[in-house]
């Protein structure tokens, strides 16, 4: 079922969602399966699964170093069909500009279609880690907007280069992200939401947050949007703080704000046992409030272990 759907099905009660990581090539799924069994009893309606940048190794050959490209965390696709088939519960894959081709989308968009996948998130990707800013790949997109375009080009039966009856297309309710403190790259937050607005007047269905820390931002963001003409969904993206080292790299990777108060309450933790509980704690009052001001669905970012998402989905529902 679209998100869409089990939003208006939901009739104003908020939704308990969240996103998974693919393991690490050579990993088994059943580390995977041990972290969603035991969210699996607050019944979420559907579980994000991201797709990772490719990236560069060097590989020692004959006593040089070759420059070779790698996806470390492949199979974003059947990680979901597996979690469709083993919980009988939706699953968002990620579908990203960065590192694919556009005829690699449609190949995968085509998989997804067989397999029963009927949302997807659309993204751009970051820049890989040696750039400082996104290269588009050779024959990819640029921009998530390209690629919301090429989807719903598939949902009518416009294939890149042939076009069939759209009597057996797909019919993906599409995801994007939306960024209550700015997208890092973009100049203001009015830019940025106006780049969301495009993205949603080309197709977008709904959007999912970038984490934020005070709920004033996504009240404020939500407001600005709704006044710009965005009336799709927009589902909070929650991230507890799970290890000390989070105050420095969340505000350096995201270019998001931590409150002083969780930074202090963080900064007095003897232990990451200490900072997880805070973080649990933190994320505990943001979604109470989220939830009581009616958001649609609450979704957490899970990397990992997901023992602290389940604190948190324990006090809500
Ligand atoms: P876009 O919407 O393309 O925007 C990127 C930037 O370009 C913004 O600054 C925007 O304002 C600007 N822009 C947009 N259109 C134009 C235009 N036509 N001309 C000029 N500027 C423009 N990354 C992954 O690699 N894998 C994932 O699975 C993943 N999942 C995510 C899930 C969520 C909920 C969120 C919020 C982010 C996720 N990301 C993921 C990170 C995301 O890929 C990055 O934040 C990326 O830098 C931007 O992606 P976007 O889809 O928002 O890009």
């Amino acid at each position: 079922m679209k998100v869409t759907d089990h939003i208006t099905n939901a009739k104003g009660k908020t939704l308990f969602s969240f996103e998974i990581v693919p393991p690490v090539k050579g990993k088994n799924i059943q580390e995977l399966y041990n972290n969603i069994d035991p969210l699996m009893e607050f019944n979420p309606p559907f579980i994000d699964v991201t797709t990772s940048r490719e990236e560069t190794v060097y590989v020692k050959k004959e006593g040089l170093l070759d420059k070779k490209t790698t996806r470390m965390r492949p199979g974003t696709v059947g990680i979901c069909a597996s979690i469709q088939h083993k919980y009988n519960v939706d699953t968002v894959p990620h579908v990203i500009c960065g590192g694919f081709t556009k005829e690699e989308t449609e190949y995968m968009l085509v998989d997804c279609h067989y397999l029963g996948i009927e949302n997807v998130m659309a993204l751009r990707g970051d820049a890989r880690s040696e750039q400082k800013y996104f290269e588009p790949t050779h024959g990819g997109h640029s921009y998530a907007i390209e690629l919301v375009e090429q989807i719903q080009n598939l949902n009518k039966g416009k294939y890149l280069h042939e076009t069939v009856e759209a009597e057996h297309s797909s019919e993906f309710c599409i995801g994007v992200a939306g960024y209550p403190e700015k997208h890092l790259e973009s100049p203001s937050l009015q830019s940025d939401l106006k780049r969301l607005k495009e993205k949603v007047d080309a197709g977008a269905d709904y959007v999912v947050t970038q984490m934020f820390f005070d709920n004033k931002k996504y009240f404020e963001f939500v407001e600005a949007a709704r006044n710009l003409g965005i009336n799709v969904p927009i589902i909070p993206g929650i991230k507890p703080i799970a290890v000390k080292r989070h105050l420095q790299l969340l505000p350096q990777v995201f270019r998001i704000d931590l409150p002083q108060d969780l930074i202090e309450a963080v900064d007095q933790c003897a232990t990451n046992k200490d900072v997880r509980a805070v973080g649990i704690e933190w994320a505990i009052q943001q979604s109470k409030e989220l939830k009581a001001a009616g958001v649609p669905v609450l979704h957490y970012y899970s990397m990992g272990k997901s023992d602290n998402i389940k604190a948190i989905a324990e006090a809500l529902f």
